[in-house]
C-alpha cells in the first residue's frame, strides 16, 4: 500500500494560479513508481486543481481575469462567510486531476502544467498526491 504524499502551497493573493508540476513530479520520482496513475487532490472547498498551458504567463493572467468576471466577488450572495465566489470557482475547476505516469514521469503535453487554483487567499494550503502503480 502506497502512502499519500502532501506538500504545502502558500498563497499571497485572493485569487491565483500556481504551477505545481515540479512538486508533483518530485513526488512521482520519490515514489519510484515507473508506470501508473498520479492523483492530485486538494482538501479545500475554495481551491481547485487544473491542467493548462504553462509556457506563456499571459494565459494565467487571462484565465484569472475571465473567471473573476464570470463569477464576480460580490453578487448579492447569501453565504455568511462572504466567500461564495470562491466556492463556486473551486467547483467549476474541480478538486483533482489524474495524470498517467510513464517511465517514472508525468505524461503531460509539452505545454501542459498542473496548477493549484487559489480562490480565497491568502492562505496556507495542502496538496495531496496519491500514486497507484499499474
Ligand atoms: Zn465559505
Amino acid at each position: 500500500m502506497q502512502q499519500i504524499y502532501t506538500f504545502g502551497v502558500k498563497t499571497e493573493q485572493p485569487t491565483a494560479m500556481f504551477d505545481i508540476t515540479q512538486e508533483v513530479q518530485n513526488v512521482v520520482k520519490e515514489s519510484k513508481v515507473k508506470q501508473g496513475i498520479c492523483i492530485v487532490f486538494v482538501t479545500h472547498t475554495t481551491a481547485g486543481i487544473t491542467i493548462n498551458e504553462n509556457a506563456d504567463p499571459d494565459v494565467v493572467r487571462d484565465f484569472m481575469m475571465e473567471i473573476n468576471k464570470i463569477v464576480p466577488f460580490e453578487d448579492g450572495y447569501n453565504h455568511f462567510e462572504g466567500n461564495s465566489a470562491a466556492h463556486i470557482k473551486a467547483s467549476m475547476m474541480g478538486f483533482s486531476e489524474s495524470i498517467i505516469i510513464e517511465d517514472g514521469r508525468l505524461l503531460l503535453g509539452t505545454w501542459q502544467g498542473i496548477y493549484f487554483m487559489e480562490f480565497d487567499g491568502p492562505r496556507i494550503r495542502k496538496v495531496r498526491v496519491k500514486i497507484i502503480e499499474g
